[in-house]
């Protein structure tokens, strides 16, 4: 988990709200033209998760933008493309920096961060880019992040127990027990991340209804050729306090069309640490 107390957020305190909608607010410094990105990114996931089950705030960290008895609704979220470990490994790293905890007894981010690798970013294809600014939003917003808080994870089991993506691996993967964690990849990488062939190097076999492997799937370690976003991974939300859409089985092909990230064939495997 990355709560590092980074205290440069200073937003204003906020009215409550009588609908806890989902409104992620991203403070992007950085080369403009990039600025579509994010906010394409803020937009898939606050049509994917809609909003809070709760978010009434009972208790909060320091630094949070919220205060006790208000209700959770909008996520603030500083992304900046800066050097981390130059070119190739590490393509971006997010997590929360302030939580609350609600009154259903979810943990939620209220503040949190996101950093891209300066080496790696202008090489990256559109597509790809995308891809890594959604999946670090998911750690800011609990993904692998609050898994522990929120009584879903243990780190080191590879077994992630909440009962909705469980579902979702059973139902959408065809798969028995609950869903493998990574356990690979070294701090950062490991018990934060849907399970697949350490660095990418293979497909997994556990596939959904449309033949597409785990190993492309969008909350996975590694980055890959061709991303789509699970059920199993919208579900995971709904686990740790989030409202998200209403999964299905079997999702409808246009799911992947609307994020913009079907079948994107980007002719060469690439294979590097989310
Ligand atoms: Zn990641």
């Amino acid at each position: 988990m990355r709560l590092a107390c980074l205290s440069l957020i200073s937003f204003g305190l906020l009215t409550s709200q009588a609908h806890a909608a989902l409104i992620i607010n991203v403070n992007y410094s950085g080369d403009p033209q990039y600025q579509s990105d994010f906010n394409s990114a803020a937009a898939t996931w606050q049509s994917l998760l809609i909003g809070y089950q709760n978010g009434l705030v009972v208790n909060r960290t320091a630094g949070s933008s919220y205060s006790i008895g208000q209700t959770v609704s909008n996520v603030f979220i500083d992304a900046a493309v800066s050097l981390i470990d130059g070119a190739g490994g590490t393509l971006g790293s997010a997590g929360p920096d302030q939580i609350v905890l609600d009154a259903a007894s979810f943990y939620l981010t209220t503040d949190g961060a996101m950093q891209f690798d300066s080496a790696d970013w202008a090489s990256l294809t559109p597509q790809e880019r995308q891809a890594v600014i959604l999946h670090e939003m998911a750690h800011v917003l609990g993904f692998g992040t609050l898994w522990n808080l929120n009584g879903v994870y243990t780190n080191g089991s590879g077994e992630y127990t909440g009962i909705f993506a469980t579902q979702a691996w059973q139902s959408e993967f065809g798969q028995s027990g609950t869903p493998d964690v990574e356990l690979g990849g070294g701090t950062g990488t490991a018990n934060a991340h849907w399970n697949e062939v350490d660095n990418g190097a293979g497909t997994t076999g556990i596939t959904d209804s449309q033949n597409r492997d785990m190993r492309d799937e969008l909350m996975t370690g590694w980055l890959n050729s061709s991303i789509f976003i699970s059920n199993m991974t919208i579900a995971s939300f709904r686990d740790i306090g989030f409202t998200p859409v209403t999964t299905v089985s079997n999702p409808e092909p246009g799911t992947s069309a609307l994020l913009g990230l079907g079948l994107v064939a980007l002719g060469v495997a690439k294979r590097r640490r989310l």
